[in-house]
């Protein structure tokens, strides 16, 4: 039961500080206890084959937290060269278009800065000051500080669930996921078992509907006053012209609403917008973020992307550019009331166990930021693990006092209803309306997935999406032999009941054309080809698919994203 790090032949079955998942709040955590405590022995687990390449986001940074983190782990870190790469596009022009058909364009910035007069919540979504970055490189950068200050950063080891013992509900440790089965679940000759790694504070920072943190859920009977709500973000990383890109300039960033996913009452009505982001070397990131309780059966993100690309005014600063990286991902968006809590305590996470960034939900949909966040919650969590090193039963709570009086749940409570009136009322009657903040109730929501009907997306494109291209520059890859991790719980489903109404919808919004119909019958037919976007688990109209992790290193390579 002993597992062995090949780089330094060092056994991993016994940690003080477990962290799953080496994103920006798992790294944080890991970084902020090896500054307040440099003997404490932290391991971080991370499925990807190397750091940063799960991780993709919009990305617009608020550098507080990262200031906050690395002004007194890394003396002088703002003039190394890595700080440089990553936060060289500092953002000084702020775009709130709304765009009107495939040509119009409108700048409505003017009313984000009257929101902020009048202190209503859109008042936050002001940029100003922040970075455009790439997450993937922030994520490389602060492992290789969590490196240097002592972490043992494990890539490639995936986890699948967290094991309790039942009598004191702390947990005892983390699952690994068994390497070397084939497709049918077979030993073969290069077989390991997935051991348990044991911790004393374990740390659960996967990111958005992470898998050992919903099983967590499940077994520590945490809740959450209304369902997660999710969106899926699309995004292309472009390299332009020099002209494009100065026209554009490096300090800019956009975000879109309107076309092509929301027209006042003649519709689409969807929720989300696009995003034009400046990046380094004549680069420009392309994304389209949409509110997955989307009700248009063949409706896929992707081909809102192609709309967005071609509306005149993105058109200008990308037409005849190379697309270099791609990807996929879905970001939280139910907020306040969507974070997981114990019912008695209201810990966010329970014992010795503490659901940090992402996978807590610390998304500001009014900001539409949250790496600022996740960043925070990994120095909250590393204070309280610090704080209660003799009595580790008490950290969820005291982590949970810590990101009270934080900035985190301020920011979580001002746009506590936002999300929620926005999916109750939609974008036309909900956008208004969230102005009212917290004079508003809390809206009972559905179910992203509740929310699909037989309505066709008025504005598909002539031509499908190309999703093989879209993958391979997303370089995503798995080994071939080993059991799906994706599974159809049940087909007659599919045959009965979705395809005669539905025509099958995971075959047009996933991103990266796992889902086929082979023989009339629908299946995961390419899951090597999969994004780890998750989606299909959470808008498939049945909630009939299971996403569960694949062998450790399998999944996307983003380096840029
Ligand atoms: Fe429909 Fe879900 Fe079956 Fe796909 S897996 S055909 S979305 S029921
Ligand atoms: Fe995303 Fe599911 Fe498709 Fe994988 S199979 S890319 S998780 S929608």
């Amino acid at each position: 039961m002993k597992r062995m790090n090949v780089t330094n032949n060092q056994e991993y079955n016994k940690v003080t500080v477990l962290v799953v998942g080496a994103g920006p709040a798992g790294l944080a955590t890991a970084i902020k206890l090896k500054t307040l405590k440099p003997d404490i022995d932290v391991c971080i687990i991370e499925k990807a084959a190397d750091l940063g390449n799960h991780n993709l986001s919009g990305a617009v940074l608020e550098a507080e937290p990262l200031h906050s983190l690395l002004d007194s782990a890394v003396p002088g870190w703002q003039d190394t060269d890595a700080a440089k790469d990553v936060l060289a596009n500092k953002i000084d022009k702020d775009n709130i278009m709304f765009l009107l058909g495939k040509k119009l364009s409108f700048n409505i910035f003017f009313m984000i800065r009257l929101a902020k007069i009048f202190h209503l919540g859109f008042g936050q979504m002001i940029h100003k000051g922040d970075y455009s970055i790439s997450i993937s490189k922030l994520t490389k950068w602060l492992g290789q500080i969590a490196k240097d200050l002592g972490v043992e950063v494990l890539t490639g080891f995936a986890a699948e669930d967290i094991i309790l013992d039942g009598d004191t509900n702390k947990a005892i440790g983390v699952k690994l996921v068994d390497q070397g089965l084939d497709k049918e679940g077979h030993k073969q000759p290069n077989y390991v078992e997935g051991e348990t790694i044991e911790a004393d504070f374990i740390v659960l920072a996967e990111g958005c509907d992470g898998l050992v943190t919903e099983k967590f859920v499940e077994k520590a009977g945490l809740q959450r006053q209304c369902h997660q709500l999710y969106s899926i973000g699309v995004k292309e990383l472009i390299k332009v012209s020099p002209e494009q890109y100065n026209r554009f300039t490096a300090s800019r960033v956009v975000h879109a609403m309107g076309y092509p996913i929301w027209t006042p009452v003649i519709g689409p009505g969807m929720f989300g917008g696009g995003i034009v982001y400046a990046g380094a070397n004549d680069h420009l990131s392309v994304g389209m973020i949409v509110g997955a309780d989307w009700k248009y059966h063949d409706f896929n993100p992707q081909d809102a992307l192609t709309n967005f690309k071609n509306h005149r005014f993105v058109k200008q600063f990308i037409d005849g550019g190379e697309v270099v990286e791609a990807g996929a991902k879905m970001i939280p968006e139910g907020g306040f009331y969507a974070i997981p809590r114990d019912l008695q305590t209201g810990s966010i996470g329970k014992s010795n166990v503490m659901i940090l960034g992402d996978s807590a939900g610390f998304v500001n949909m009014l900001k539409i930021k949250g790496l600022h966040n996740a960043i925070d919650s990994g120095i909250q969590a590393a204070k309280a693990i610090v704080e209660t090193l003799d009595n580790p039963q008490q950290a969820a709570a005291r982590y949970t006092d810590l990101v009270e009086k934080s900035n985190i749940m301020r920011e979580m409570y001002s746009a506590k209803n936002f999300r929620q009136t926005v999916a109750q009322f939609g974008p036309l009657q909900g956008m208004p309306l969230s102005v009212l903040g917290r004079l508003l109730p809390k809206f009972k929501t559905e179910k992203d997935y509740e929310a699909l009907t037989i309505l066709n997306y008025r504005l598909k494109p002539n031509q499908n999406f190309d999703k093989d291209t879209f993958t391979a520059m997303a370089a995503t890859e798995h080994r071939e032999e080993q059991p799906s991790h994706l599974t159809i719980l049940d087909k007659t489903i599919c045959e009965t009941k979705c395809t005669p109404k539905f025509k099958c919808p995971c075959i047009a919004f996933c991103p990266a054309g796992v889902y086929e119909t082979i023989h009339d019958e629908v299946k995961p037919a390419n899951p090597s080809n999969c994004l780890h976007c998750k989606t299909c688990q959470r808008k498939c109209p049945f909630d009939n698919i299971r996403w569960t992790v694949p062998e450790g290193t399998g999944g996307p390579r983003y380096k840029r994203m």
